[in-house]
């Protein structure tokens, strides 16, 4: 998965760039809307992150020239802005969704996440895993039909461990998800959330293995 970030002020695209790598996209930044444009009109990407206060041409122009294009990548719009005007004007001019600064680290994920998937799958943002479902957009997850009890936390650290069901994911990893950059990465918390997700989980068959030094796996019990 591609993922541009249209954004001038480098700590923050540096930042975006960074978290958004360790979580496997590759992700590419322009630093002011002509970059961005030149960009999008040669490379194809899954998705793009648009701040609006952009040098040399502004994030409403990159979008419209975008979209005046034929260009259908989903549009993340990211803005200190965040006068009624101005969300309308975005997702009137073809944007996607709409994050004011300052945003936390997981919301951002978590709407990033749910962008790329609604452009495959055209729509759909639920994640399945034998019994098990997760709806992304509606914060809350299934099993065997029934609402299963989960906190935030619980929730989020589910919803990593579907994304990448099949493939280790270390405490760092998940951490990140739920703190952001800036947060404490409590490595203990992580172990609880875990332990509590598996003892709601096991009646059903799923497991989450502990790899021991590498982290944790999703994997469903044949
Ligand atoms: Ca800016």
């Amino acid at each position: 998965m591609r993922i541009l970030i249209a954004e001038d002020d480098p700590v923050l695209a540096d930042g975006l760039t960074r978290s958004l790598r360790q979580a496997d996209y590759a992700v590419d930044c322009a630093y002011d809307g002509e970059q961005a444009d030149h960009m999008l009109s040669a490379q194809h990407y899954d998705l793009l992150i648009l701040d609006l206060g952009l040098p040399k041409l502004e994030g409403f122009e990159v979008l419209r020239r975008l979209r005046r294009r034929g260009g259908t990548v989903p549009v993340l719009i990211l803005s200190a802005r965040d006068a009624l005007a101005d969300r309308v004007r975005g997702l009137d001019l073809g944007g996607d969704d709409y994050l004011t600064k300052p945003f936390d680290l997981p919301e951002l994920e978590a709407r990033v996440r749910s962008l790329i998937r609604r452009g495959q799958s055209g729509g759909a943002s639920v994640l399945n895993h034998g019994p098990l479902t997760l709806d992304m957009a509606g914060r809350r997850a299934m099993l065997a039909g029934e609402p299963l009890e989960l906190s935030a936390r619980e929730l989020g650290v589910l919803e990593v461990l579907m994304l990448r069901s099949g493939r280790v994911v270390n405490k760092e990893q998940l951490a990140e998800q739920l703190y952001g950059w800036e947060g404490e990465v409590g490595s203990n918390a992580i172990e609880v959330y875990v332990h509590r997700l598996r003892k709601k989980l096991e009646t059903a068959g799923v497991v989450i293995r502990t790899i021991r030094g590498l982290g944790y796996l999703l994997e469903k019990d044949a």
